[in-house]
């Protein structure tokens, strides 16, 4: 078993996908918004105590209908971090906005709240947290800044499925949140993600924005003789088969959850020396914040070559890899964004962290692997 190849990831599979698959492939239910649809919207309504939760096709397509939802136009200015995943940045690009790039806080390498009251414009139109490893941003100072300037709150919650801040679920505390169902998260439906729309008064555009521009899902439910086209939108919507699927998976979230939640804790007290000696630091979760085990990361000690280490993982077959190369830094990045401050943070920490594989079935003696390489390769052992 320690001698097999140890991926960074492995789709887990509860068992009754097909099942779920083969019972819309009988009844004929193809298109979107079918049972299984419905069984989701409710499971995550239910669970995160949103007003509206509408399937998507993957966190990104819920980040730009959110953006089309919130009417930004070009110009318009959106706060968010540097260290985040393309898809944050894009989907209000794609409306002609600028993301500002705010640096980040050194325990959660979420969006540093401390810094973004100076990075407000008159230009500024909405804040959007991200929710890191799945552990939550600073929501209520976050929240109490943006009311104070007139600003919305969609919270990038790709990783966020399951976690909370305050008993909260993520997602729902701001006007907007998203989620992702992608392989690589914890929940997944290969692609898939899902919109939570938490003020009211934006449930039956989103609705509309995500049928095309139309009031078909008002026409399903009986509220209008007919739909036509009410504004611009397109295709959000995932097929039933790919809600067959993610329906099976959030049945077994908990389990999912706490399975990987036993795994990160693992790591921890495994990584507990090497922390002591001051070489790496461990993640660190803020009172309040119940995370989901999305991932575990080490920072590494600056004065550590992070390729030697990441060497070290390939040569012993351990699939282990670093995250995102921060917006401001890219190409795009600077084209159509604008770092606020020196992003001191997030230069420094992106350069040490270090991704451990984290999945549901990775068992003790791969864990036990995995830390003894790193501490060979940290020559923390002889
Ligand atoms: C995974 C991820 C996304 C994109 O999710 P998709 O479902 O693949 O579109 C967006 N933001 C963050 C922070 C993510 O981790």
């Amino acid at each position: 078993m320690t001698d097999k190849p140890i991926p960074f990831n492995w789709p887990y599979m509860t068992g009754k996908e097909l099942y779920y698959i083969a019972e819309s492939h009988f009844n004929g239910r193809l298109a979107g918004d079918g049972p299984f649809t419905k069984h989701c919207h409710e499971w995550l309504e239910e669970r995160t105590g949103c007003s509206k939760a509408l399937l998507t096709h993957s966190c990104t397509a819920a980040l730009e209908m959110a953006a089309m939802l919130l009417n930004i136009q070009p110009g318009d200015e959106v706060i968010m971090p540097s260290y985040t995943f393309v898809s944050t940045a894009n989907a209000f690009v794609l409306r002609g906005a600028v993301p500002v790039f705010v640096d980040i806080r050194e325990d959660t390498l979420n969006l540093d709240e401390r810094l973004i009251e100076e990075a407000i414009t008159p230009l500024t139109r909405a804040i959007v947290p991200v929710h890191y490893a799945g552990v939550s941003c600073e929501m209520d100072t976050i929240m109490s800044v943006a009311s104070q300037h007139g600003l919305k709150v969609v919270e990038d919650a790709a990783q966020g499925v399951m976690a909370s801040y305050k008993g909260r679920s993520l997602g729902s505390i701001g006007d907007l949140g998203t989620y992702s169902f992608h392989e690589t998260k914890n929940v997944i439906s290969g692609e898939g993600g899902a919109l939570l729309v938490n003020s009211p008064e934006l449930a039956l555009r989103a609705e509309i924005i995500r049928e095309k521009g139309t009031d078909r899902s008002r026409f399903f439910r009986g509220e209008v003789d007919k739909y036509t086209w009410q504004e611009v939108g397109s295709s959000f919507l995932p097929g039933e088969l790919t809600a067959a699927f993610l329906w099976a998976q959030l049945e077994e979230a908990g389990k999912i959850t706490k399975e990987r939640l036993v795994s990160w804790q693992r790591y921890h007290d495994l990584l507990a020396p090497l922390e002591s000696k001051g070489i790496l630091r461990r993640p660190i979760v803020p009172d309040g914040c119940q995370h989901n085990a999305h991932m575990y990361y080490i920072l590494l000690d600056p004065e550590i070559d992070r390729s030697r280490v990441l060497n070290d993982f390939q040569r012993n077959d351990i699939s282990s890899i670093f995250h995102y190369v921060p917006l401001h830094s890219s190409p795009a990045g600077k084209r159509y964004g604008r770092p606020h401050g020196s992003l001191k943070v997030t230069n420094l920490q992106s350069e040490c962290l270090v991704r451990l594989p984290l999945w549901f079935g990775l068992v003790e003696e791969q864990q036990e692997k995995i830390v003894n390489t790193l501490k060979k390769s940290l020559h923390f052992l002889s």
